[in-house]
């Protein structure tokens, strides 16, 4: 079953508003094992909606729109569903009492202008807003299935969960769908799929994306079957297949975060750390305890930006400094090391670099990064070449810091 979404306002083509509406309905309802085919977005006109409306009736079976539904001037969809569908607005008394009373609890008399968000499609069905006030619209038209959702995130994502899915879910248009994202870093996606292709067997309904980011690139797996089952053994196969050929470049799956799996090593094996940074200001500071119950291993971090900061209070010795500048190999090591003996912890994670977009120099072009490990068995840095943009970078140096110390904690080489 091919699946449309259409989301309405002129907010979202303008630009001033990101739509997170598509990106929450495609998810959900790839979940459920439709084929999200398509996905348009038109502005607060009756015209643009009923051009969308009817090329979307052409191509796909299922049509979800959002936006538009409110009691307001602007909002404009039910019109164009009337003059696509033919087919008058009729009142229901139950949803005007339902509003009503809802506003009575609030202690708010109803404006008059709510009651029109009480008239539906001739024929609709509708799906209850247990958080505002415009319903959920459903017709279902020669084997078409068209749903109009509002548009106030909490509210589509309310309705969509409780009522939309388990409607669709009923009426048994879809097999499954299993998804499982396989995540990877410190390795880039051309030489994963380097390693991934030779080897590489799909099965049918098996497709597999690679999606990179700052913090390294996931594979996306996403398998469709008749059932549950079937879907889920053919994720597997690949997944494992993955989890084999890209062995210590995987740090986890799905929900997993770098920073809580690093946590986790950390914890699992009663050790410490804390952080020395330049370049990054805090960030790795930051993303280590974005995560929660960090204080059993995370005891704290110094931003060392100026080389006054680094030689006091990291012990960084001067002459390093000077022979071979705070952006160095050396530098690193002893900002790593400075730190251990400081905070006390069992390992120390130091970042120094040019993160731009000035000060680059010819040995040391923007983007150069030198990352130190201080642990009780060796200090050392490794130096990165990452890009021209400043907040990529940080970021960048960020998740590479946190790979290191996951490959010294699991003695990957
Ligand atoms: P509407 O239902 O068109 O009156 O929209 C109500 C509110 O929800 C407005 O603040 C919109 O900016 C917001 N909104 C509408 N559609 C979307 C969407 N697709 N993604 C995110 N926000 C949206
Ligand atoms: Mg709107």
């Amino acid at each position: 079953m091919n699946v449309e979404i259409i989301t309405i306002g002129d907010e979202l083509i303008t630009g001033h508003t990101v739509d997170t509406n598509a990106a929450f309905i495609g998810k959900n309802l790839t979940a459920i094992g439709l084929n999200v085919r398509y996905r348009s977005s038109v502005g607060d006109s009756v015209e643009a909606m009923e051009e969308a409306f009817h090329l979307a009736l052409k191509r796909a079976q299922l049509i979800i729109a959002t936006g538009g539904l409110g009691p307001t001037d602007d909002d404009l969809t039910k019109r164009a569903i009337v003059k696509v569908f033919k087919r008058n607005l009729v009142f229901h008394e139950d949803i005007l009492e339902d509003l009503k009373r809802r506003y009575r609890d609030r202690g708010i008399e109803m404006p008059a202008i709510n009651q029109n968000q009480a008239l539906l499609p001739q024929g609709a069905r509708f799906f209850p807003n247990r958080i505002g006030s415009a319903v959920g619209i459903g017709i279902e038209e020669k084997g078409k299935i068209f749903i109009g959702l509002p548009g106030v995130p909490i509210e589509m994502r309310q309705i969509l969960i409780d009522e939309v899915i388990p409607y669709l879910k009923a009426l048994k248009l879809a097999g499954s769908t299993q998804v499982i994202v396989i995540r990877t870093t410190g390795i880039v996606e051309s030489k994963l799929a380097e390693i991934i292709a030779p080897g590489l067997k799909l099965e049918t309904g098996v497709r597999l994306a690679y999606l990179p980011s700052y913090s390294g690139v996931d594979l996306r797996i996403i398998a469709s079957a008749e059932n549950d089952t079937g879907a889920r053994e053919r994720a597997q196969n690949l997944a494992r297949y993955l989890e084999k050929v890209c062995g210590p470049h995987v740090y986890g799956r799905d929900n997993d975060r770098l920073e809580t799996v690093v946590g986790d090593l950390l914890r699992d094996n009663d050790k410490t750390l804390c952080v020395a940074e330049s370049c990054t200001g805090g960030q790795l500071g930051q993303l280590v305890t974005s995560v929660s119950g960090s204080s059993a291993y995370f005891v704290g971090g110094l931003v060392a930006y100026a080389n006054e900061i680094k030689i006091e209070l990291l012990g960084v010795p001067s002459e390093i400094l000077q022979q071979h500048g705070a952006v160095s190999e050396e530098c690193a090591i002893a900002m790593a090391r400075g730190a251990r003996g400081s905070f006390g912890t069992d390992f120390a994670l130091s970042i120094t670099g040019t993160a731009g977009p000035e000060g680059g120099t010819d040995d040391k072009p923007v983007g150069t990064t030198y990352i130190g490990l201080a642990s009780p068995h060796a200090n050392y840095a490794r130096r990165f070449r990452f890009g021209k943009d400043r907040e990529m970078n940080r970021s960048r140096a960020t998740y590479a810091a946190l790979e290191m110390l996951r490959r010294e904690i699991l003695d990957i080489k």
